[in-house]
């Protein structure tokens, strides 16, 4: 029994749209505020869902309801809280290094589940100030200055001091760094900068006419450089590179790509040119083109080429399963309403579109087979009265 797990008592609940919320006669659950998520835990094996303070009332939200006068154990989560100590400690230290050696000020933070984050009154924070910022509070880290947290009456503190103004009356908890910072917080924190491990900055982004910096501390630093390294590793195993040349050879290996894009495409242009030049050696009214397995594009292109030559073309792409029928506007078919009512006739595929194009896509090749032959068909017979 302790901190972390205690015997207590149900004193109060209430129920709303989000579930059960309870009060205890003692609690260590932190409630959400000043940045701070709020503990995670158990209460007679419920899991706590939420912790939010009204007033001077702690509510634990449960998604059963437990009875006033119930006695419970409960267990605050102390991993998670460890966590969000580490967290919030870092916002602490970032911000009084910004104020105190960047002029910046901290408009805003919070802790999320995966990264924290702090809107800063500057709109000029690159990557280089964020490698100066990370090294100078690395070196706070490495210092292992003291965090010692202070209950004083109002007339008792050096106001002079204090980061920001407060206008807490009463007693006030005083958060001191070391030599670095005193403010009036009621979070959590942890005894010494040292324990935060190291503070890793994950995005810059500009917001509003600010930035916004997101970060990562403790553990969760170390995932995020362990993953980062994972995602490397693998580029530089796909692409034989290392640090100091995978974002060069990205670049060219884009560059290259854009490239053999043009070539394709110029490529394909010429296929169809051919294709389409031995098509109207024949003198057909419909003209049928199969791609077993050229790409979509391709068929397209050569269907649009035969129309224009002022057939009705038939395209079927076998990758796709596709079927693309076009005239150039000349003819009297209604080709969407004609292709619809065979494929209805056949009961496969699905597709349709307007006077002179349409399309169809089919389940199988075969069944992609069966509607091109019966299009062909219908088309060649003249059976088409729309
Ligand atoms: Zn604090």
């Amino acid at each position: 029994m302790g901190e972390w797990q205690f015997e207590t008592t149900v004193t109060a609940q209430r129920k709303d749209e989000r579930g059960h919320w309870i009060a205890l006669q003692e609690t260590h659950f932190y409630a959400e505020g000043g940045g701070q998520p709020a503990d995670a835990g158990t209460i007679a094996d419920e899991t706590v869902q939420d912790v939010q303070q009204v007033d001077d009332v702690v509510w634990h939200l449960l998604e059963r309801p437990l009875e006033v006068g119930t006695a419970a154990t409960a267990q605050v989560d102390e991993a998670s809280r460890h966590d969000h100590s580490i967290q919030h400690t870092a916002q602490h230290v970032l911000t009084a290094v910004l104020e105190d050696r960047y002029g910046i000020e901290t408009l805003s933070f919070g802790i999320g589940p995966e990264e924290s984050s702090l809107e800063i009154g500057t709109n000029a924070f690159d990557w280089s100030s964020v490698e100066s910022l990370e090294r100078d509070v690395q070196h706070l880290i490495f210092e292992n200055r003291p965090i010692t947290v202070h209950t004083l009456l109002d007339g008792e503190i050096d106001r002079a001091r204090l980061r920001k103004p407060t206008d807490r009356t009463g007693m006030i908890r005083i958060v001191e760094i070391e030599g670095l910072d005193y403010n009036a917080c009621g979070g959590t924190h942890v005894v010494s900068t040292g324990q935060l491990g190291t503070v890793h900055v994950t995005s810059v982004k500009k917001v509003r006419g600010n930035v916004r910096l997101t970060y990562v501390a403790g553990a969760r630093a170390l995932r995020a450089v362990q993953s980062s390294r994972d995602a490397l590793r693998q580029v530089h195993q796909t692409l034989s590179t290392t640090n100091e040349t995978v974002a060069a050879r990205v670049v060219e290996e884009r560059n290259a790509r854009i490239e053999r894009e043009k070539e394709v495409k110029a490529l394909e242009a010429r296929v169809a040119k051919a294709k389409v030049a031995a098509f109207l050696q024949e003198d057909n009214y419909v003209i049928t083109h199969i791609g077993k397995t050229e790409g979509e594009t391709l068929t397209t292109m050569i269907i649009e080429r035969i129309a224009a030559t002022g057939r009705i073309a038939v395209g079927a792409n076998h990758t796709a399963q596709k079927l693309i029928l076009m005239h150039d506007g000349t003819h009297d078919i209604a080709i969407g309403k004609f292709l619809k009512r065979t494929l209805d006739d056949l009961g496969i595929g699905r597709g349709g579109g307007s006077h002179k194009q349409a399309q169809a896509r089919f389940e199988s090749v075969l069944d992609l087979e069966k509607a091109t032959a019966e299009v062909v068909k219908r088309l060649q017979e003249g059976v088409v009265s729309c």
